[in-house]
Parts: C-alpha cells; structure tokens; sequence
C-alpha cells in the first residue's frame, strides 16, 4: 500500500504498479517519495511539495 509523503493518505493503485499521483526526489538522493493526486493540486511545484515532505 502507498501512502502520500505528505498528507499520509493510502494513495489508490492502478494497474501495473501506476498510482494515483506522482513520485518525486529529493536532489542528490534516490529515496522516492509517493505524493497524491490531491497534494500535487495542492502545491505548485516540486519544491513546494518536498519543503512538506
Ligand atoms: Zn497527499
């Protein structure tokens, strides 16, 4: 089960591993971070999100 990075809400999975949202990183490390669909609507940018992260 995924869960958001930032609201830590279950993120529903598609098929074939997509989920309903997106996955960033944080520069210069390759720990992957799960956010939804409703906090990417919520932020603007990918720096907004990681800063909640
Ligand atoms: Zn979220």
């Amino acid at each position: 089960m995924t869960k958001c990075s930032i609201c830590n809400n279950k993120i529903a999975e598609l098929f074939l591993e997509k989920i309903k949202g997106t996955i960033i990183r944080k520069p210069g490390s390759s720990k992957q971070y799960p956010v939804c669909f409703e906090c990417q609507k919520k932020f603007p940018g990918k720096e907004e999100m990681l800063k909640k992260i």
